[in-house]
């Protein structure tokens, strides 16, 4: 599978000098990487632009405080991110009800001022256990498990989230979709299983043939969707000709014998249709692609705006 993001960091909110380094340097020497924050404000900043999965946050900060931020985490961020995090809140307030309301802004875990180092250690191995078996439940639902590659649904998220990030930092992002030409040949002459291997083995070499930070995964059926990061019109020449390369230089072995298969693919990159939504980058590398089947396949179509779709072959 196409890597996913940085490994996590936590997230250390903490106001007060003394006790963020202290829990900075006590949480490393733990193993753990960490990030930190002066206030609610950097944290929510952080949250939206990092990858936390568990985050420390102090109740008393300037600004919005730690139980603001937990239930704008909760409100506002869980849902668009469909991921969970993990949030222990640290307060001076021990009453019972103060407890209480911690719990139903959404925090995960509630330590009391003056921490107790043992207790905090703990407390992080038991939140660090919930986010790894929830990073599995997600991966295995996000995945396909033939081809290996991320799913329709997993694919299409990534696409928007760097869409929006491509947004936020004014970098173009691309994609690609790649179709098998005449696969159904394959499944009709040699049978299902053979096309299994065949779609599986494409996929492998699709992979192999992208960037590491670039996202591939099934569309549908014989249809892949490789998202690019960071990639301009002029680039995703360049990437279209290498897919179709990996897929054709090289017969595929199967159990039925060594099988000649192709793609056509079609592309297109934001730079060149920065007013386009995700919907319409879409619509416009799915006609590129029907261009590239209708002129014969085994080549590849590169979005224009106004002219005729660029052909690499
Ligand atoms: P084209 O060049 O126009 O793409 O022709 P095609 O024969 O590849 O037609 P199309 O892409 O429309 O159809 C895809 C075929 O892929 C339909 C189905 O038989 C086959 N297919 C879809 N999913 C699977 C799968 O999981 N395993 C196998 N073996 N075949 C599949
Ligand atoms: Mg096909």
């Amino acid at each position: 599978m196409t890597e996913e993001k940085a490994s996590s960091q936590i997230l250390i909110a903490e106001d007060e000098f003394l006790s963020r380094t202290a829990l900075e340097s006590n949480i490393q020497d733990w193993g753990y990487d960490t990030i930190s924050a002066k206030n609610g404000e950097e944290a929510w900043n952080i949250i939206q632009n990092k990858n936390i999965r568990i985050a420390i946050l102090d109740w008393m900060m300037p600004g919005s405080n730690g139980l603001n931020l937990c239930r704008k985490i909760r409100e506002e961020f869980q849902e668009k991110k469909k991921k969970y995090i993990y949030i222990i809140l640290v307060t001076g307030r021990d009453s019972q009800e103060d407890v209480l309301e911690g719990l139903a802004a959404g925090a995960d875990d509630y330590l009391s001022k003056p921490l107790n180092y043992q207790e905090l250690r703990i407390r992080l191995q038991n939140g660090k256990r919930i986010i790894d078996l929830e990073e599995s439940r997600m991966k295995l639902a996000s995945f396909d498990s033939l081809t290996q590659l991320w799913n329709h649904n997993k694919i299409l998220d990534f696409f928007e989230e760097e869409i929006q990030r491509g947004k936020r930092e004014n970098l173009p992002t691309g994609i690609i979709m790649a179709d098998i030409d005449y696969f159904k040949r394959i499944n009709d002459n040699y049978g299902h299983q053979i096309g299994d291997q065949a779609l599986f083995e494409v996929s492998r070499r699709l992979k192999t043939a992208i960037r590491r930070y670039d996202k591939i995964g099934r569309y549908g059926g014989d249809e892949m969707l490789v998202v690019l990061p960071n990639c301009r019109h002029q680039n995703i020449l360049q990437v279209a000709q290498r897919l179709c390369t990996s897929v054709n230089q090289e017969k595929i072995k199967s159990d039925g014998g060594f099988l000649d298969i192709t793609i056509s693919v079609g592309g297109v990159s934001s730079s060149i249709f920065p007013q386009a939504s995700s919907k319409n980058l879409l619509q416009i590398s799915d006609k590129a692609l029907y261009s590239a089947k209708m002129k014969g396949r085994n080549q590849a179509q590169i979005a224009q705006p106004g002219k005729e779709y660029m052909s690499v072959k």
